[in-house]
């Protein structure tokens, strides 16, 4: 009933010890084993339920672990994260950022955000500094996209957090166009996890679409 107990790494348990995180919260308890374990998760989450640590966590472990893939060279100002975090708000986004950036605290793992209704030149410059973990808004990521200044071809962690929200916002078609640009088939070496306070049936359609044999989480 640690978070020492489940092998996140050593760089990532100092970080969760310097945030004072001692017990995990229930969402956590259970989305990160099952996360670890390479399973796809949909996860009844509302706000202040510690589920932004319960994705970030093991995208950051996983990251950290894993052999740093080659990343093509396209342009040179094409960047290749190899984790997207999609939300619905700048607000949200802004906060995800910082807790990720906490949390990944010298591991080595970059984490840039990009939101809409800002400047777009500050975060290219930030981009351009490279990426692993990018926290967005689907407009501004598809703008990106169409820029050609950010490629999905390397996703391999999905998160979106408040997928009814995003649903609500009308975001759908931009995270459909999203989703269809990572190129590893949803059974293969992505990893997806999909948060949402509430589940109608649009919500468990993109579950089925983008999820593989995915693990149903309520807590
Ligand atoms: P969230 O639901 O992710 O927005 O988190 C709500 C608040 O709880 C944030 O201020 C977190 O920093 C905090 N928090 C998340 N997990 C824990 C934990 N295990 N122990 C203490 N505080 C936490």
């Amino acid at each position: 009933n640690t978070f020492a107990e489940v092998d996140l790494g050593e760089a990532l348990n100092q970080n969760i010890r310097r945030c004072k995180y001692v017990k995990p919260t229930p969402v956590q308890r259970h989305a990160i084993p099952i996360s670890l374990g390479g399973r796809d998760l949909m996860a009844c989450a509302q706000t202040g339920s510690g589920k932004t640590a319960a994705f970030c966590f093991p995208i950051i472990s996983g990251i950290m672990r894993g052999q740093a893939p080659q990343r093509p060279v396209r342009g040179a100002r094409t960047v290749y994260p190899l984790a997207l975090i999609l939300s619905p708000t700048r607000e949200l986004s802004m906060q995800i950022h910082d807790e990720a950036k906490k949390f990944a605290y010298q591991t080595g793992v970059k984490v840039v955000v990009a939101y809409g209704g800002a400047p777009i030149n500050q975060q290219l410059r930030e981009l351009e500094r490279g990426v692993d973990i990018l926290v967005a808004t689907p407009g501004r990521l598809v703008d990106l996209l169409e820029r050609a200044r950010v490629s999905l071809q390397m996703i391999r962690y999905l998160a979106l957090d408040e997928a009814d929200r995003m649903l609500d916002m009308g975001f759908e078609p931009q995270i459909r166009k999203i989703v269809e640009q990572m190129d590893m088939p949803p059974a293969g070496v992505r990893q997806t996890m999909l948060f949402s306070a509430t589940f109608p049936k649009e919500i468990q359609r993109l579950a089925s679409d983008f999820l593989a044999s995915y693990i149903f989480l309520a807590v």
